[in-house]
């Protein structure tokens, strides 16, 4: 099988967690571009009704899936919907985040316990529900959104629990990679650095920051959701069979300094 054949996705089936907008939405897009049916998964029905409908266009079956990813019966629910539909879950990509600054010294242990439960939580409830049908089917790949967060502390914004959640995504997918290599499920993150997605750009606490950060990014510029198109479907299919528990920096060189 050739390189490109290796790439494609035909036949699968993928979900995409946080799949309304922003990275979700534009991966999305790729694993259809890629030949691969896509459940569209947000706790904005909404807005994942209107990526779904955007996305048929691209021929390949596309639904979307109301799911809140910290209640586990929710998570479960949302598999079964989509095995019933499509008959399989090969690709589970585990992306819902959110990201908010509070000082440590004055963070709420409610603040605390939201993005843990959304970002570190969510990440264990979907790649578990994933994982279970996969390793009855005989395989998969889970892929989940870490962060440059996960590596370095972002200043000057004080996010101590979204660091902390995207490291324990890190190790997660570690975890999980080594406990299912013998079953044939996959289990990789991306870490993006800055990406201009409403997580970003509709922040105000953030949006005055993104000047400053492109001052000290080596390339001078934040990325576009579409620049992590490309390394989600290499990681989803055979191309990456031999890829497990690995960590995908794609942060234009901002932690190489
Ligand atoms: P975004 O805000 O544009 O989209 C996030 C989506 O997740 C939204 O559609 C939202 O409704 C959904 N969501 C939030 N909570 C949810 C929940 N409990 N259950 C189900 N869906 C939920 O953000 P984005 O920038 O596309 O972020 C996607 C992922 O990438 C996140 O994990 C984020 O932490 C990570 N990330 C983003 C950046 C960046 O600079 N934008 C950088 C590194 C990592």
């Amino acid at each position: 099988m050739g390189i490109l054949e290796k790439m494609r996705l035909d036949g699968k089936t993928a979900f995409v967690t946080g799949g309304a907008r922003g990275i979700g939405k534009s991966v999305a897009a790729a694993l259809c571009e890629a030949g691969s049916n896509v459940a569209v998964v947000d706790v904005d029905y909404q807005e994942a009704e209107k990526t779904a409908s955007e996305l048929q266009t691209l021929g390949t079956g596309v639904i979307a899936v109301s799911c809140d990813v910290t209640d586990q019966d929710q998570v479960n629910q949302m598999v079964r919907t989509i095995v019933e539909h499509f008959g399989s879950l090969d690709v589970a990509f585990c992306n819902a985040g959110i990201c908010t600054n509070y000082p440590a010294e004055e963070m709420t242990f409610e603040q605390w316990k939201k993005v843990i439960d959304v970002n570190l939580t969510g990440v264990f409830l979907t790649a578990q529900a994933a994982g279970k049908q996969m390793i009855q089917q005989g395989g998969g790949s889970i892929i989940a959104t870490a962060s440059m967060s996960a590596h370095i502390v972002n200043v000057p914004q004080p996010q101590c629990a979204y660091n902390a959640s995207k490291a324990g995504v890190r190790q997660l997918v570690k975890s999980l990679a080594v406990e299912w290599a013998q079953k044939n499920v996959r289990v990789n993150s991306i870490s993006p650095g800055y990406i201009g997605t409403d997580l970003v750009l509709s922040s105000p606490t953030l949006i005055p920051l993104i000047e400053q950060w492109k001052k000290v990014s080596p390339m001078g510029r934040i990325g576009r959701p579409d620049e992590l198109q490309a390394v989600v479907v290499y990681l989803a299919g055979e191309a990456s069979s031999f890829t497990t528990g690995s960590d995908f920096v794609v942060d234009g060189a901002f932690t190489s300094i």
